[in-house]
């Protein structure tokens, strides 16, 4: 089960966190991983993780607020299988505190970046009639995270436009899903919680979301999207993979 070999796949913000699990774990599986971050410190070192573990990783250097960028990746890393839209940002506050210049930043990463590397791929996923395209959204994508405004609203437009691409692309063979989870531990929450004075009481609030009690880990994560990006999930498109903790489920 879970075999990727022969098989391409493009984790964005792979240098760090959540995504550096995932191309980790796809690598795992055989698959060939283009490591694209614009921060080329931590993308080589994912890399290098994933080819001393024996697997087969390249870097790419790539921001996905970039639609030019976007549209020349295709012809350095040659067909892609499993794009996994994940590089994202984050920030603190309502609406009132939120500003113009901080909105554009997560409105360009968060949904524009989604949107500008979809556009660049899936013409050649549908030319080939598959494909695995994996968005991260976020527990932020289902329900509102207090203090999270333009978080929020950039999450809910992941889960829309999933939505919407597994849609309009049902009947060829090319699937799109997504993933929410609640608060994972990695350099995203990290420097959320600098952002608190309290920040053991900050860090305990934010393991208390999930119902049991704790923060889920990146390699829970990576678990699902290795599912998704497998053959085995071939009836599974248009989804919210929920990994919160039982956040979403109610209080
Ligand atoms: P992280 O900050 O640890 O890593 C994000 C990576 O994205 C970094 O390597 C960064 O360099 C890269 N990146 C940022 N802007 C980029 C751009 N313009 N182009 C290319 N790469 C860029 O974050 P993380 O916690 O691993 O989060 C990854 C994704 O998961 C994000 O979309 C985030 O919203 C989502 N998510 C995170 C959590 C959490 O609690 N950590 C929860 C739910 C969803």
């Amino acid at each position: 089960m879970f075999d990727l070999s022969h098989k391409s796949a493009l984790v964005t913000g792979a240098g760090s966190g959540i995504g550096r699990a995932i191309a980790q774990t796809l690598a795992q599986a055989d698959a060939l991983v283009w490591v694209a971050d614009i921060n080329a410190e931590g993308g080589n070192e994912t890399v290098s993780q994933i080819k001393q573990a024996g697997g087969s990783a390249k870097f790419l250097s790539l921001d996905v607020t970039s639609a030019e960028a976007c549209q020349g990746a295709l012809a350095t890393t040659g067909p892609i299988d499993i794009l996994v839209n994940n590089a994202g940002v984050g920030a603190v506050g309502t609406i009132l505190e939120t500003t113009r210049e901080d909105m554009d930043r997560m409105l360009n990463v968060n949904v524009l970046g989604v949107y500008h590397l979809s556009q660049a791929i899936l013409p050649s996923m549908l030319e080939r009639g598959s494909g695995s395209v994996i968005n991260l959204a976020s527990i932020g994508g289902v329900v509102a995270v207090r203090d999270r405004f333009a978080y929020t609203t950039t999450k809910f437009a992941v889960v829309g436009m999933t939505k919407a691409m597994a849609l309009d692309h049902s009947h060829t063979g090319v699937r799109v899903n997504c993933l929410c989870p609640g608060r994972v531990e990695t350099p995203f929450v990290q420097a959320r919680l600098d952002e608190y004075p309290d920040r053991d009481a900050a860090y305990k609030e934010m393991a208390s979301t999930q119902l049991n009690g704790r923060m889920v880990r990146p390699e829970e994560v990576a678990a699902a999207a290795l599912y998704l990006a497998s053959d085995e999930a071939a009836m599974v498109t248009g989804s919210c993979q929920m990994i919160d903790g039982g956040w979403s489920a109610g209080k």
